[in-house]
């Protein structure tokens, strides 16, 4: 049993924590008395881990290997092909093994992460991502999503490879249905994931809409499925764009079958305010969904970090803090309650559209605790410091100092 003393909460309450083996045991005023181990936080803020649920570990560190493209989506995806074709399972454990390494010095302890399961890398990059997350399980905990980038119907034989790749140890299932041709293709693409899911009983976590042209609408299709099929609460859609350029009417209707069918929005301003709208003239549109809109319609809205130093995104490191500021840029969080917004869109958010349920700063729950190096969740998010120290399952597996020095 060991204990934190004097932390401040995101609330701005302060209180001790008590950790007993990797759970937390008590949280509140004086539960450190009689500890013998007990580390002084000094009132410096203490938080969960945080979660990054949107991230693609398979294709981080690539950057430099690709040709030049025109920076759209379909140009990145198609800058990929020739480096996926050449990926060893190696290859892609050491650059995810990296990121992940990044990420908990960070402050992040879980992830989840899309592989790319299609008929170019087969599964070389579900092979990688898997033998990094074993490599880190002391650290960080990994969950695969199968994700099939090129298209299920556009690319022949990538269902068969779904299949074997769930078999082999993918957590859920994955899907971009707008990659499709026509709307019958997206349609059947949206069955064919949920059949799948249906059939191994696994989550689903989709790409969905990532694309400016307000008339593509797979959402309302996984939404529709997710009713029709009992999947409540058991299905995210990432990115989502195309529903910033909709019509309000169409907006306002799936919003509502999100709710209801208790679907997780992952936003991902930092990759889409890059990669969107870059075909408009005067005012550009900035790619990111309708994050205001789905928090006042009680959908639960996380933040992923999606890309670090791909073909998709130059920059990212692994770190939510920064990840949540950019964000908030982009969705116009600025007052208290937004700013609280943005922390749950990276620790409770995620959690909720992972169905975590030993996840928080509460008696219980696993000791995955971060000690920050500020006074109040908005000077972390202001300031982005490095956590002074970070435990996972109750264990220290980060610490960092950083010291600066003014001559006069
Ligand atoms: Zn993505």
């Amino acid at each position: 049993m060991w204990a934190l003393q004097d932390a401040r909460l995101a609330d701005g309450s302060t209180a001790d924590v008590v950790v007993e083996g990797d759970r937390i045991a008590q949280v509140g005023p004086g539960a450190a008395g009689g500890v013998p181990d007990a580390i002084d936080c000094a009132g410096k803020l203490l938080l969960p881990t945080f979660i990054d649920a949107h991230v693609h570990l398979d294709k981080v560190l690539i950057r430099d290997e690709l040709r030049e493209h025109d920076g759209t989506l379909a140009g990145a995806i198609g800058a990929i092909h020739e480096r996926k074709r050449r990926y060893t399972a190696e290859d892609v454990r050491a650059r995810a093994r990296a990121v992940i390494e990044e990420s908990v010095r960070l402050g992040t302890t879980r992830l989840r992460s899309h592989v790319d399961v299609d008929t170019i890398g087969g599964l070389t990059p579900l092979d990688g991502v898997l033998a990094a997350a074993a490599d880190c399980s002391g650290i960080a905990e990994v969950q695969t999503i199968a994700f099939p980038q090129e298209g299920l119907l556009r690319d022949p034989g990538a269902y068969a490879l779904m299949e074997a790749a769930v078999e082999a140890g993918a957590d859920v299932v994955g899907g971009m249905p707008h990659w499709e041709v026509d709307e019958a293709s997206q349609r059947e693409h949206v069955r064919l994931c949920f059949e799948l899911a249906e059939r191994f009983d696994r989550d689903l976590d989709m790409h969905v809409d990532e694309t400016d042209d307000g008339g593509v609408r797979t959402l309302e299709m996984v939404a529709d499925e997710a009713l029709a099929r009992g999947f409540a609460g058991r299905v995210c859609a990432g990115h989502v764009c195309s529903l910033a350029a909709a019509d309000h009417e169409y907006a306002e209707r799936v919003i509502e079958k999100c709710r209801r069918a208790e679907i997780s929005i992952a936003a991902n301003p930092v990759t889409n305010l890059v990669l969107q709208g870059r075909g408009d003239r005067g005012l550009v549109r900035r790619g990111t969904t309708r994050i205001g809109e789905l928090r006042a319609a009680g959908v639960n809205v996380l933040f992923g970090q999606d890309c670090v130093n791909d073909g998709f995104y130059p920059f990212g490191r692994g770190s939510m803090l920064e990840v949540a500021l950019i964000s908030a840029h982009a969705a116009h969080l600025t007052t208290r309650a937004d700013l609280d917004f943005a922390l749950r869109a990276i620790t409770d958010a995620p959690a909720r559209a992972m169905r975590l349920t030993d996840y928080g700063l509460r008696p219980g729950v696993r000791a995955d605790l971060q000690l920050l190096p500020a006074p109040s969740w908005s000077e972390a998010l202001r300031l982005q410091p490095m956590p002074e120290k970070v435990w996972f399952r109750g264990r220290l597996v980060a610490e960092s100092s950083v010291q600066s020095v003014l001559h006069r």
